[in-house]
């Protein structure tokens, strides 16, 4: 652990860094080993900018890049001194940006290691990870982790809010494999919390979100066995009808369906009145049950092939389907929904029928399923709440031209109005919407209380602070 009367003294052990300016004001900063700072003048400061939204990408003033714990630590006592504000960042993908920063950026995406234990099966992972590299350097030893579905995602953001995807019905949330976090606090103090240490801490990271209670530096996960597993890809253009039928039938499907599986379909308007509808996920069980029901499922004639389903163990599936790693380089609008319940077939008719409403591509729709063993634990053994969910519908228009601004906030806006009557209120702390009225109650409900008291004791002088942190609910 390092006080703060260490942390003080880290200015001794400067080591220059050919990225830190000479100017007066860059003197002042505290260097050590693993501390670069990268000012805006910099040549390169830009390349650490880019997030998945270009909304709100910031150059700023400063930025700390850490490769420690001792980095950070020096780095928010800097900023508690000199009374700047800040982000925090990892992977970059908040969809809102609250990782970016005009003055400050405490940046951790180079505390990247990835350390597995084979004698407990736990992995020990650095803040800066992502989670592609993170699959795939489990694989490597023939384990696993439930998370994301999207590889440049970051481990930090994703943890603190949860984490889910498609092994999600199996083995539950990223946070409900979490043993412990390691973390430094708004004072520069490292702790380790888990369910014996700072048990409150520990509770608060498993959904609270992040940027909210103190910088997370690694994560100790258990793991789980790599098996028999099937890749699920299906894409098809459907017309009107099939394309209503087929998403009616797998929102009541998917809850019903074994937890082995989880799916995603995504819908978006393709040409004049057709539909691209795709269905992703994996499952873990028998192939031929699997054939069946999603046979059954998309009302085909004859059964899937391997063109469909790919089969092999989940390790080798994890380096084939190498989950997506790019950064999109638009603006994007975005809401999101979560469902206790399906929609009733007049509730999936409204909504086809604003999609076709709206210029093809407006929008896109996302269906993630949810439930299985995430609704296992209550709602508030952790900081999620949304237990109940069955899945979550997230909208998306990514704008890539000005002129697309306006027809496509008016699909989104549209699509967003239909939904919001027939969903439960809450919306995951991970898609953050800066247009909610009351983003407290929808990220947390019922948890909001113990978040904000929680957020008093360890950070009393609410140094994290983003639009919409738990203090300002
Ligand atoms: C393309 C895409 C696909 C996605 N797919 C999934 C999915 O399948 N499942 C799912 O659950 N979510 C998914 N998400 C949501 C994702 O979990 C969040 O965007 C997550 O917050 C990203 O984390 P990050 O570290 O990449 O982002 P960042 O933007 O770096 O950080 C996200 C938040 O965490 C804070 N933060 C960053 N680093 C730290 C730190 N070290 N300590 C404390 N706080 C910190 C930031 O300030 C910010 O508030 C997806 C997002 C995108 C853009």
């Amino acid at each position: 652990m390092t006080g703060r009367r260490r942390v003080l003294g880290m200015g001794l052990a400067a080591l220059a860094s050919p990225l830190v300016a000479t100017s007066g004001r860059a003197q002042q900063l505290p260097r050590t080993a693993n501390l670069d700072w990268v000012f805006r003048s910099d040549a390169g400061a830009q390349e650490f900018v880019p997030g998945y939204n270009k909304q709100f990408w910031r150059v700023p003033e400063r930025r700390a890049l850490c490769g420690d714990a001792d980095a950070v630590s020096a780095a928010i006592v800097w900023a508690r001194d000199s009374d700047t504000n800040f982000a925090l960042r990892s992977g970059g993908h908040c969809f809102m940006g609250f990782s970016q920063h005009d003055n400050l950026v405490i940046d951790t995406r180079r505390i990247d290691s990835i350390r597995y234990d084979p004698a407990s099966g736990d992995v020990h992972v650095g803040a800066g990870v992502r989670i592609g590299p993170l699959y795939r350097a489990l694989a490597e030893h023939g384990r696993v982790l439930t998370g994301g579905t999207f590889g440049n995602v970051g481990i930090a953001g994703l943890t603190l809010g949860g984490g889910f995807g498609y092994r999600t019905r199996r083995d539950g949330l990223t946070i409900d494999q979490l043993r412990s976090v390691d973390l430094v606090l708004a004072d520069g103090r490292q702790v380790r919390a888990d369910t014996r240490n700072h048990p409150d801490l520990f509770w608060a990271c498993r959904g609270g979100g992040g940027g909210q209670f103190a910088i997370a530096t690694g994560f100790t996960f258990r793991t789980a066995p790599a098996g028999p597993e099937h890749w699920i890809r299906i894409v098809e253009v459907m017309d009107i009808r099939r394309a209503a039928e087929t998403l009616f039938l797998w929102q009541r499907w998917t809850n019903q369906s074994p937890r082995h599986i989880t799916t995603q379909m995504q819908i978006a308007r393709r040409g004049a009145s057709g539909f691209l509808v795709a269905l992703s996920g994996l499952s873990g069980g028998d192939r031929g049950g699997l054939m069946q029901e999603l046979t059954a499922l998309l009302r085909r004639s004859e059964v899937l092939n391997d063109a469909y389903v790919v089969s092999g163990d989940s390790a080798a599936l994890a380096r084939q389907m190498n989950p997506g790693e790019s950064v999109p380089k638009t603006d994007l609008l975005t809401h999101s929904h979560m469902f206790n319940r399906p929609m009733e077939g007049d509730e999936v008719k409204e909504l086809i029928r604003v999609i076709l409403a709206h210029p093809s591509s407006a929008a896109d729709i996302n269906i993630e399923a949810m439930g299985g063993a995430m609704a296992d634990v209550a709602p508030g053994a952790t900081a999620f709440p949304h237990r109940d969910a069955i899945f979550t519908i997230h909208l998306q228009a990514a704008i890539a031209e000005p002129g697309e601004l306006v027809p496509k906030s008016a699909a989104i806006e549209a699509l967003n109005a239909v939904l919001t009557p027939m969903a439960t209120g809450g919306v995951y702390v991970n898609y953050p919407d800066l247009s909610l009225a009351d983003y407290g109650r929808a990220y947390w409900g019922d948890n909001l209380g113990r978040l904000q008291a929680i957020k008093r004791k360890w950070d009393p002088g609410n140094m994290f602070d983003h639009a919409q942190s738990v203090a300002r609910a």
